[in-house]
């Protein structure tokens, strides 16, 4: 029952201080001074879905901070969703949110301050009758996923997407030339042979 306790603690305490960045010190203070608040805390995550970010999610935040920015925990699907399921869907996605484009662990494309974090998210909504099945799931970032949808892209057409690598500087076509190389290996080497 304390070990409980110590939880129902920290979450209260994560939630009235929604936005303000907490040392290691004041949680264990809140926990009751239990040497095992980091666990606590980490099933406050894994449980019960609140998105409690350290330096590991946000470059401005150092080891031993935490944040609760956003008091709406995971929704229960994706909780209930298997390791297997998660780690096919993202692997088929490319670690890359499919609204955005943004990759895992990489800064945020909109906001560099936040490593890109994904979430599994569905593609036809369950209200309009999407099922749980890894074919109506796919990876969004948790920028995109906290509904910022004012900068989530259409996929954009060839045309479009050319035309805007010509304007590029050549330092950032060369970069995304190898980053093209790195994914498409095969390709590569055949369009190199084809050339001789
Ligand atoms: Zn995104």
């Amino acid at each position: 029952m304390k070990k409980e306790g110590a939880r129902i603690k920290l979450r209260k305490h994560f939630l009235k201080n929604v936005g303000r960045v907490m040392d290691s010190d004041e949680l264990r203070d809140v926990a009751g001074g239990i040497s095992e608040w980091a666990r606590r805390v980490r099933e406050l995550r894994t449980e019960e879905g609140f998105q409690i970010l350290t330096h590991n999610d946000r470059s401005n935040l150092h080891p031993g901070q935490y944040l609760l920015e956003n008091p709406k925990p995971q929704p229960a699907f994706e909780r209930a969703i298997s390791k297997e399921t998660r780690a096919f869907v993202l692997d088929r996605n490319g670690f890359t949110c499919q609204m955005c484009g943004a990759v895992a662990g990489e800064p945020h494309p909109y906001d560099p301050s936040r490593k890109t974090r994904l979430h599994i998210g569905h593609i036809i909504d369950k209200s309009q009758g999407g099922t749980d099945d890894a074919t109506n799931l796919r990876a969004i970032c948790s920028v995109c996923n906290e509904g910022a949808s004012n900068l989530t892209l259409e996929r954009p057409s060839s045309a479009k997407l050319l035309a805007q690598v010509r304007r590029a500087t050549g330092k950032d076509q060369v970069e995304l030339l190898e980053w093209l190389i790195k994914k498409f290996p095969k390709q590569t080497a055949e369009m190199l042979e084809k050339r001789g």
